[in-house]
């Protein structure tokens, strides 16, 4: 309850002060009225008497629309004290969806309805106004189910409600009692959150759990059989057990690089939003990995075709040892997916301008951006890695960077991948605020391209020379 404090200039008598007053100039008025005018006493108690009357009357006057201007200046001072913050625009504003809903009988479907609807209620509900037949907005059973257990048990109750509409979204949903209206209708309130990413990093975490365990079991399960075998009826068999140990070999480095793919990549992942300050030679870096990666070529019979400006022409502000995971794995694939005898390409290009460094490499290819700069750099260095392996098929392209997938039926030769190499690719690229391309035409191959952007300079090559340049 709420009391008004005493107005420290109204808490004396609002009556006694005129009177008191008007007293006052009577009695003077008397005496000046006498001496002045040198009437009989009884003359000038009249006049005097008639002065302060005069006078009683004005301030009286004065008083009363001091007391109307004064009562409307309370009314004014009490209108703002209890004025209500603008409740209805607040709620419309917030992002969550919330209704009131109001009823009279529980066996009247049609006495339910919504009175109130925020904007993000009306827009999750699609209805256009803020009042109507509850049913007419919601048919979710949970959801009218958790609206009566409020209206009519009093009771707070949630449930989760699959919005439909284009993009299928999961809220959860919480009725709340809200008493009765005046009209003696009864009120609640019901609230939805939306929970469709949370779910969805759920649902991520559990499938990527369930892949990592899958890959691991898998060579683990070899193994396994392999120790058994050797124990049992290959114990002396010199040859099976010699053939033997290479394949469970083969199964233990498979099982380590996962298990290192797993971790770099939760490192990377940690440290994702941190950008890189090193100064990274991207030319010796490409010279590196190709060294490196030259035995295997040669074993295959697999050519290089090797494209690369002078070193040190292509510095970009990097991680060195993340940048040759990217050059590595981009790399590895391209050889891992060409036939014997193949050729893969890996050029390097400096200076490019953001349209340059993304345009497309491969006429007529199936192209998709993997990744964007969220704030394209002013130049950019670009690597494209090309085989002429059996491409990728068009619909599969989106999916490349999720962690695990492969694509169906692809036979990946002698070094089996862990399926996490593009999302490594990935994430490092998204460090180095960069930017990646895939380009394929199924039987002919692939092209991945990664930008990453560089220090500025004068000379930008454009989009138009570096198409030129390709075909
Ligand atoms: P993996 O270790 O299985 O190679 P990646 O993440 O590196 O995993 O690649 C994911 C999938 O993309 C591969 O399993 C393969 O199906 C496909 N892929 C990647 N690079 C190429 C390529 N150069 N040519 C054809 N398919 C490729």
């Amino acid at each position: 309850m709420s009391t008004t404090p005493p107005d420290p200039i109204r808490s004396t008598s609002s009556t006694a002060w005129p009177i008191m007053a008007a007293g006052a100039v009577g009695v003077l008025a008397i005496v000046a009225v006498a001496l002045a005018a040198r009437l009989d006493p009884l003359t000038a108690i009249a006049a005097g008497a008639a002065v302060a009357a005069a006078t009683a009357i004005c301030v009286f006057a004065a008083d009363r629309s001091g007391e109307a201007r004064y009562r409307e200046l309370m009314r004014a001072a009490a209108s703002r004290a209890g004025e209500q913050p603008p409740f209805a625009s607040l709620v419309n504003a917030l992002p969550d969806p919330i209704l009131v809903v109001s009823a009279t009988e529980p066996d009247d479907l049609t006495s339910r309805r919504y009175i109130f609807a925020n904007a993000a209620a009306r827009d999750l509900l699609r209805i256009e106004r803020g009042e109507g037949l509850l049913v007419n907005a919601i048919r979710d059973p949970d959801v009218l189910d958790a609206v009566d257990r409020a209206l009519f048990a009093g009771q707070d109750a949630e449930c989760v409600y699959e919005g439909g509409g284009a993009q299928s979204r999961t809220l959860r949903t919480y009725a709340r009692p809200l008493g009765l209206a005046l009209d003696g209708r009864r009120l609640a309130v019901l609230v939805f959150r939306d929970e469709t990413e949370i779910r969805q990093v759920e649902r991520t975490r559990v499938d990527f759990l369930a892949n990592a365990s899958h890959e691991l079991r898998t060579p683990l399960a070899s193994l396994s059989g392999f120790i058994e075998t050797l124990r049992g009826h290959a114990k002396d068999d010199a040859s099976a057990r010699e053939r033997f140990l290479s394949i469970m070999q083969v199964q233990a480095a498979r099982m380590s690089r996962l298990v290192d793919d797993l971790m770099s990549l939760s490192r990377i992942e940690l440290g994702e939003h941190i950008a890189p300050a090193d100064e990274v030679d991207l030319a010796a870096c490409v010279s590196d990995v190709l060294d490196a990666s030259a035995p295997i070529a040669e074993r295959r019979g697999i050519k290089l075709k090797i494209k690369l400006p002078r070193q040190g022409a292509a510095r970009a502000r990097g991680d060195r040892d993340q940048l040759l995971q990217v050059i590595q794995n981009l790399v590895d694939n391209a050889m891992k997916y060409s036939p014997d005898g193949g050729v893969v390409e890996v050029a390097l290009q400096a200076m490019l301008s953001p349209e340059a460094a993304s345009a497309p490499y491969r006429p007529g290819a199936a192209r998709l951006s993997l990744l964007g700069p969220d704030v394209p750099a002013p130049t950019y260095a670009a690597l494209r890695v090309s085989d002429r392996g059996p491409g990728i098929p068009r619909e599969h392209l989106p999916r490349l960077t999720e962690r695990f997938y492969r694509v169906e039926g692809q036979k990946s030769g002698e070094r089996s991948g862990s399926g996490l190499g593009l999302a490594i690719v990935k994430h490092i690229v998204n460090r180095h605020r960069g930017g990646m391309t895939v380009e394929s035409v199924v039987g002919e191959g692939t092209t991945f391209t990664v930008y990453l952007p560089m220090r500025p300079s004068a000379k930008v090559a454009s989009a138009a020379e570096v198409v030129a340049k390709v075909s």
